[in-house]
């Protein structure tokens, strides 16, 4: 209503006023026309958009206005926006959410998840689709300022934190097995310092018998009314996951891994342990975190079948899971459209599930007022082949590619420059010609 009315007889009244105009004021009028015609920045059409929080799974028109989703509607003029994108074939999803990613790379640390096991975020996220990552655990609070101030506020991503129970962080064994650096009252004075980016609490990779690391995360998840992710490190007979996920863990914390089979997710008949069924009973929510030794065949096809499907699709990226069977969220994503889960169930557990999980419902969505984080998604058809940990392989017909991202309102991705004109109508010498209000890549140096 703001725009939709109010432009058409302004317009009018503008052309005519432009040919008997002088040179400048044509210039100024010319600037108004553009901006009062155009009630929209981007407008993405003729996609399938897929929004679970909405319940769409449709062919619609996405239209953007300062950053935010403005309208998703069956029609929506080209003519009311700067830049229309050609969708048709393709998915519109929100922004990919991966809740389980090593990102600290900046240290140099050898051998630490702060450090040289973790990657860079943009170089992985947007040509995935994904708009949003959390770091699973790479920083404590002895290290988390440090993190922010040289990952989290220079990329491009949306970089959010499962901050580690561990003081020092995600460093190796002998940081990962002191139980004297799990102190809770920290952890939790840092997250709630941090709220919003700090998201959880994360305990990971303990070897030994006791259950403090446990406890102490869910002590600060509890203080910090946050999330706790487990990854349940060694198996031992002392602390099975029955009792972690029935006693431990409180509904809403996260136990990812959950096909690795490494700790007694499948009973020895095969089939799926009666420990998860209960946890989930409970309300633990169960979270992939494939990474480089945490998802396996042999344990995700009968589980999928049993029906115990994920509640969301994370990647566990790091420097060994990028190259190995898990890749990239998308390729993590297609394997599950191979385990036999429909397009839809497995966009709603790579957006409005995860954004659920970490308790940032304003994402995950396309909802009108939403920031604008898009996904245009292809699945192309075909014989695909995907690797597990053991390098063990299973063929599938579908796989997900990236056409476009869009990161609040502005393309950051465009792999076949869906969203650019053909050089050859543009003239002869040519400079970037994108608007900083849709264009994240190429914005014309001028300004608006
Ligand atoms: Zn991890």
């Amino acid at each position: 209503m703001r725009k939709g009315a109010l432009n058409k007889p302004m317009s009018l009244h503008v052309r005519k006023t432009l040919k008997a105009s002088t040179p400048l004021l044509s210039l100024f009028f010319c600037g108004f026309a553009v901006q009062a015609q155009t009630q929209y920045d981007l407008l993405i059409q003729n996609g399938h958009v897929i929004d679970a929080k909405d319940k769409i799974s449709a062919v619609r028109d996405v239209a953007i206005k300062d950053g935010k989703i403005a309208a998703v509607e069956s029609h929506i003029d080209p003519k009311s926006a700067l830049k229309t994108v050609d969708a048709k074939g393709l998915y519109i999803t929100p922004g990919l959410i991966d809740i389980h990613v090593h990102v600290y790379a900046s240290t140099g640390e050898r051998g630490s998840y702060a450090g040289d096991q973790s990657v860079f975020p943009d170089g992985f996220t947007l040509r995935s689709g994904v708009t949003t990552v959390a770091d699973a655990g790479s920083s404590g609070y002895k290290n988390f300022d440090d993190f922010k101030e040289h990952i989290i506020d220079r990329s491009k991503t949306r970089v959010l934190a499962f901050l580690n129970i561990v003081g020092a962080g995600m460093r190796g064994p002998k940081f990962e097995n002191n139980l004297a650096d799990m102190e809770p009252a920290p952890a939790a004075q840092m997250a709630l310092r941090h709220k919003g980016l700090i998201i959880g609490i994360k305990t990971a990779h303990y070897a030994g018998p006791e259950w403090t690391p446990v406890e102490h995360a869910v002590k600060a998840g509890t203080e910090a009314n946050i999330p706790v992710m487990v990854d349940f490190g060694t198996n031992h007979p002392e602390r099975p996951i029955s009792i972690l996920l029935t006693q431990k863990l409180r509904p809403g914390d996260i136990y990812t891994h959950v096909y690795s089979g490494l700790r007694d997710e499948l009973d020895p008949s095969g089939h799926v342990s009666s420990a998860l069924w209960n946890g989930r009973k409970h309300g633990v929510i169960f979270d992939v975190g494939h990474g480089g030794g945490s998802f396996a065949w042999r344990v995700a096809v009968p589980a999928i079948k049993e029906g115990f499907l994920p509640d969301s699709i994370s990647t566990d990226l790091h420097i060994t899971s990028m190259n190995a069977g898990m890749k990239d969220m998308l390729n993590l994503m297609s394997k599950f459209l191979a385990l036999g889960m429909s397009v839809d169930d497995v966009i709603a557990r790579s957006t409005w599930n995860p954004a659920k999980e970490i308790h940032h419902e304003e994402l995950g969505n396309l909802a009108i007022g939403a920031p604008a984080d898009v996904a245009v998604l292809r699945v192309e058809h075909g014989t695909f082949g995907f690797t597990d940990m053991y390098g063990a392989r299973m063929n599938g017909t579908q796989k997900f590619e990236c056409e476009m991202t869009v990161k609040g309102g502005k393309v950051v991705y465009d792999l076949n420059g869906l969203s650019r004109p053909d050089w050859r109508t543009l003239p002869k010498n040519y400079k970037a010609i994108g608007d900083p209000r849709w264009d994240g890549l190429n914005p014309r140096v001028s300004n608006h």
